[in-house]
């Protein structure tokens, strides 16, 4: 499989360190607000990723932090925490605030059909773990204490910059503008691995102790720490949003490397914005949308996948309305072919199976996925392939077997039409065979008044009906 490495800046063979096994990371939420469709937007394309893989033949093993402790309105270690400003603002414990954004982040991706991790790990529970590495970084010689924190020396770590090509001098410009700054702090790229419950900190709710006293770990070291634990010194793939890439990727790799000197990650794999009006769709800028808000517009979870399916992960992406519509169109399109499907495959004895037809399309579609995940080009094999002269069970074979990348759910629609449809249906196609066609038209009408629509059909000569969802 090919694929394009933030590292290298390249499209790259991807094979695992140890084949057929990936080590596979990806940046979890920070629960402090309910998740929006922006982030769904990076998780779906790592799912379609982690089942593309699977698809291949490779075995996966996936891990997710849940940020639930200590993390900045700043990627930086600028700002206030923001599980404590979620608290403030619905007057719950902290604790109460990761726990229910937690289960809202949980709901909203098993609605989307995103594979669960194998293993979901909060950082409110490996406190030890970082502390651990935090001591390994502090006896190489790799941090300095002040009142307030202990900080990681980037100028230290000699490879600092290269994931997103920044210099350090750069950097250091950039960050000139911090609303906060520890005056103790040496170099203003340097960042927090522990912060202790002093100053602006005095009141944090959430703390633990440790060799540099009460407090609580900066935001980055969680990853380390738990890629670590659960896949070892050196991961095959991490994933996370572009945005992670200058601040929160770079200083993972830093401290990792820095401790382990071993590479920490093989593939760095980014996911672009999904965007609103050309602005990221963000919680602090208040332009996002939850599935529940979409729900009152009538579009359901699984449209919203499709509509991700129709944009490759690597370019921007700007939500409106009118798309999200379109792909709510498309995918209740989709169903009905499906159903249409399912019906003539019932009905129609199988014609000869055109085998060579068939592998053209696993081979084309198989080609489309390894290139680097290119998904809107698979879905147009796929709705080639659907329109396709193929018999309906050769092309329903192969619509279960791709869905296995694309999660849309699609062998579940063989229950979507009920019994008494289907038997209101059956009468009223005898009633047209006897040429009973009023009887018959207010049956067709019934049906409407149900929901469904009856759609006649002449295959070989002979009448049929489909059933669509209106
Ligand atoms: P956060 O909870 O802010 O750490 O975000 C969780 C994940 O969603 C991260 O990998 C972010 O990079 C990603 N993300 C946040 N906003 C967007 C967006 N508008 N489009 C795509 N991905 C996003
Ligand atoms: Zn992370």
């Amino acid at each position: 499989m090919k694929l394009y490495n933030t590292l290298t800046k390249k499209i790259e063979e991807f094979t695992p360190l140890n084949p057929p096994n990936v080590a596979f990371y990806s940046c979890g939420p920070t629960v402090y607000d309910y998740t929006h469709i922006g982030h769904m937007r990076t998780y779906i394309n790592n799912d379609l990723l982690k089942r593309t893989l699977k698809y291949l033949g490779f075995k996966v093993k996936h891990v997710m932090n849940i940020t639930d402790v200590g993390h900045l309105t700043g990627d930086d270690d600028r700002g206030e925490d923001k599980m404590e400003k979620g608290a403030k603002k619905t007057g719950k414990t902290v604790w109460e605030v990761a726990q229910f954004y937690t289960d809202f982040f949980l709901k909203t991706i098993k609605k989307l059909n995103i594979e669960y991790p194998d293993i979901l790990c909060p950082a409110t529970k490996h406190i030890n773990e970082m502390i651990n590495l935090i001591k390994i970084l502090e006896k190489k010689g790799f941090t300095y204490e002040t009142k307030e924190a202990v900080y990681f020396d980037v100028k230290k770590y000699k490879k600092y910059g290269a994931l997103s090509n920044q210099k350090l001098e750069e950097k250091i410009k950039g960050a000139r503008e911090e609303v906060y700054i520890d005056k103790d702090k040496k170099n203003p790229a340097d960042f927090a691995l522990w912060f202790k419950r002093v100053g602006r900190f005095a009141d944090h709710t959430m703390h633990w102790d440790s060799p540099w006293g009460d407090g609580f770990p900066g935001w980055h070291i969680e990853c380390s720490a738990m890629s670590m634990k659960y896949l070892g010194e050196t991961v095959d793939i991490h994933a996370g949003g572009v945005d992670h890439i200058p601040v929160h990727h770079e200083n993972e790799i830093a401290q990792s490397e820095a401790a382990t000197e071993k590479t920490f990650v093989r593939f760095w794999f980014h996911n672009n914005f999904l965007m609103v009006d050309n602005q990221k769709m963000s919680k602090s800028l208040g332009n996002f949308y939850t599935l529940d808000d979409l729900k009152k517009h009538n579009i359901e979870p699984l449209a919203i996948r499709y509509l991700f399916l129709q944009s490759h992960y690597r370019s921007i992406m700007n939500f409106t309305w009118q798309s999200a519509k379109a792909a709510q169109e498309a995918f209740k399109n989709l169903v009905n072919k499906i159903i249409e499907l399912k019906q003539e495959e019932k009905k129609l004895s199988l014609s000869k199976t055109d085998n060579k037809k068939i592998e053209d399309y696993k081979e084309k579609f198989k080609k489309a996925i390894s290139n680097d995940l290119q998904i809107p080009e698979a879905l147009s094999i796929f709705w080639s392939l659907i329109k396709s002269d193929l018999t309906p069970s050769a092309k329903l074979n192969l619509i279960y077997d791709f869905d296995q990348v694309f999660g849309l759910k699609l062998w579940e629609i063989n229950h979507l039409i009920p019994e008494e449809i289907i038997k209101l249906a059956n009468k009223r196609l005898i009633l047209r065979q006897q040429k009973k066609f009023a009887e018959a038209d207010s049956i067709r009408k019934e049906i409407k008044k149900k929901g469904y629509l009856i759609e006649d059909k002449i295959i070989n000569n002979t009448l049929f009906y489909t059933i669509k969802k209106i």
